[in-house]
């Protein structure tokens, strides 16, 4: 299985197209440009996240890409991990991964689990019933369908139980190279405030980025905004004043900011 470092993310650009030119084909979703504000500079997606990127520096990364930095950076233990942190805080699903995994890191070892044993090791993260099954049923099928080891292909990943394409498209951005973009609550929250897309639902954001947002950064933008909406652009609130975009973002529908 091809596995890429989550921490280089620009290699995964193809080599003949820079950021700044390597659009997205034809996609579904709108471009659009950010509303126009006098005060405010032409938006640059290039700047703006070259400036969100130094600014997140020394925050801690989202769980999957801290798990993946830990070794547990193949497309069974990515996708487990995201299926943990689903309506999860990253303080809750990471130690949680990293114990279950630390247990059974294999679909093998996994499938020898019960459910009812995957549920005891994983009871702080959210509906964790439903997931000790999801990750047994996961477990048993790629064992007994794929030889043990998921394909990357996100109509498989799609196909499982509990798996939509935010975790599918993360998983396979991080195990396997896949330019693909996964779009969380912050990612939403975040690229929408900028005035960078107008939508209104995490689907309609993903399919308005594919359309617009420079390859390079199908990965990468969701390990930056994550750490920035949840320290930064937080829901409620935001750190307006201190923000290191203040200048080019639209701060659409912000009306208290700190
Ligand atoms: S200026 Fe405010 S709304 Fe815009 S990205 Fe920064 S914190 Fe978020």
């Amino acid at each position: 299985m091809a596995r890429k470092s989550p921490s280089a993310p620009s290699r995964r650009a193809p080599r003949h197209e820079s950021p700044k030119t390597a659009r997205a084909p034809s996609a579904p979703g709108h471009v659009v440009e950010p509303p126009p504000r006098p005060d405010k500079r032409p938006f640059d997606i290039d700047e703006v996240l070259g400036r969100v990127r130094e600014s997140v520096r020394h925050f801690a990364d989202a769980a999957m890409f801290a798990l993946a930095a830990r070794g547990h950076d193949s497309l069974f233990e990515q996708l487990v991990a995201c299926i943990l942190s689903i309506r999860t805080r990253d303080e809750v699903s990471l130690p949680v991964s990293l114990a279950l995994l630390r247990r059974a890191s294999t679909p093998e070892a996994l499938a020898k689990l019960s459910p009812e044993a995957i549920d005891a090791l994983i009871q702080p993260v959210t509906f964790h019933e439903a997931k000790a099954r999801q990750l047994h049923a996961i477990a048993v099928r790629t064992r007994d369908e794929f030889s043990g080891t998921l394909p990357c292909d996100t109509q498989v990943l799609q196909s499982f139980k509990g798996v939509g394409p935010k975790c599918a498209h993360l998983s396979l951005g991080i195990a396997c190279g896949h330019e693909a973009i996964s779009v969380d609550i912050h990612v939403h929250r975040v690229t929408n405030r900028w005035g960078y897309v107008q939508a209104r639902t995490p689907e309609a954001t993903m399919e308005a980025l594919e359309a617009q947002l420079p390859r390079a950064y199908w990965v990468e933008i969701n390990r930056l905004l994550v750490p920035f909406g949840k320290h930064v652009c937080t829901g409620t609130r935001p750190k307006c004043s201190a923000c290191p975009v203040l200048d080019s973002c639209r701060q659409v529908g912000v009306k208290d900011a700190r």
